[in-house]
């Protein structure tokens, strides 16, 4: 599979579509799901996004659900649910990141309901069929069919509203999951080949949105990638990076974006060794001579934040984080081992490049 065509069609079960204003085709999509109403979800800070589409959807519109919060707690999904079922709604339309993709996903996931998904950052979301929900504090993650949404409208404009700051997090968040996807254990020609693609087009992508944040060329390229790489995340299996990531943004509270940004040169470089060959495609798109400082230089020119310790991780947590990460890991290139990742932690939290 390669990149959906300019402007439409994605592959067999995902219709994905790009293109300018393309929000504004949700009546047509709904009416090719043969839905008659949909349920619109938001966050509260993008509520007027939601009620601008609730405006253009007219009578289609079921009303606006606009608490959805980050990692999907199970007592707004209630919620949720109930204002669903008081409703006619036969549809779902996710408009944000992860968060909202999340709420929306996790009522299909009760449902069955069809899901409609406007992406606003790069997370890759709305290209699995994996669902993250948290009850009592505790997040834990399915992977289900249902969960899939059926449809995705990538508009540039919508992405051309992230800060620069957001912006590079969040592509970065999406690099990751392409680059993990380079090593994965039951990865396939096709899949690799797709996380190329995608870390091509935010490599190219990305410096030139922090550059002139309204391109919308350029910021469709980002979201071509960050299509390619939320749809390798839901293929293959991921490592250590994405352990770590869970276990830091769980235990410590930290935010998704960021967290992904800071861990991902030291994750690859700890890696460097163990997948030298298949790491090279990350040299080959970023240049260089190591994966993980490769990854780092491109963050750091990027204006990405480096250091765990700017996230408010304080120094003496870094053991029981490293406890925690190596609890339990996700199958590895290299072994994973407490010593090991506490070195790993010390550069991350101090913002140091990675030594290999
Ligand atoms: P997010 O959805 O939490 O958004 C962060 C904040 O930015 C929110 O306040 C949101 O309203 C705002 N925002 C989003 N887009 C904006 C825009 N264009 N302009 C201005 N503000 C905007 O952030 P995220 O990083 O996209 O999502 C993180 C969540 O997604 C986490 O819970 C993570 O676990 C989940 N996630 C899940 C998967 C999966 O496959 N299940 C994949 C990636 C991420």
């Amino acid at each position: 599979m390669a990149f959906p065509a300019m402007g439409n069609e994605g592959d067999e079960q995902v219709r994905v579509r790009f293109g300018r204003a393309i929000r504004r085709d949700l009546a047509s999509e709904l009416e090719r799901l043969g839905s008659r109403q949909a349920m619109i979800l938001s966050t509260p800070q993008q509520s007027d996004l939601a009620f601008e589409a609730s405006e253009v959807l007219g009578p289609l519109a079921a009303g606006v659900f606009s608490k959805a919060t980050m990692h999907t707690p199970i007592n707004v999904t209630e919620d949720a649910l109930e204002h669903l079922r008081a409703s006619r709604a036969d549809c779902l339309v996710a408009l944000g990141g992860g968060s909202t993709i999340g709420l929306g996903k996790a009522l299909a996931y009760r449902t069955d309901l069809p899901q409609i998904t406007v992406p606003t950052t790069y997370a890759g979301s709305e290209a699995t069929p994996i669902l993250g929900q948290t009850e009592d504090g505790v997040k834990t993650t399915l992977s289900d069919p249902r969960v899939l949404p059926e449809v995705i409208l990538y508009d540039p404009e919508l992405v051309a509203t992230l800060p620069v700051g957001m912006t590079v997090t969040s592509g970065l968040n999406a690099m990751a999951h392409a680059a993990e996807a380079l090593y994965a254990e039951n990865r396939t020609k096709e899949t690799t080949n797709l996380a190329i693609e995608g870390l091509q087009a935010l490599a190219e992508g990305l410096p030139k949105v922090v550059d002139a944040p309204g391109d919308l060329d350029a910021r469709e390229m980002t979201q071509r990638g960050a299509w390619a790489c939320g749809t390798v995340l839901g293929r293959v299996g991921m490592a250590l990076h994405h352990k770590l990531c869970h276990t830091l943004g769980g235990s410590f509270d930290l935010p998704h974006a960021e967290t992904h940004a800071i861990i991902l040169p030291h994750a690859i470089a700890y890696n460097a060794r163990a997948a030298a060959r298949e790491l090279e495609a990350i040299t080959d798109v970023l240049g260089g001579k190591s994966a993980g400082q490769s990854l780092f230089g491109f963050a750091k020119t990027l204006g990405a934040p480096l250091a765990l310790r700017d996230l408010g991780v304080s120094e003496t947590d870094l053991d029981r984080a490293a406890d925690l990460a190596t609890r339990k890991p996700y199958p590895n290139p290299r072994p994973v081992t407490q010593n090991d990742i506490r070195a790993l932690l010390q550069a991350a939290w101090a913002g140091d490049a990675p030594a290999s």
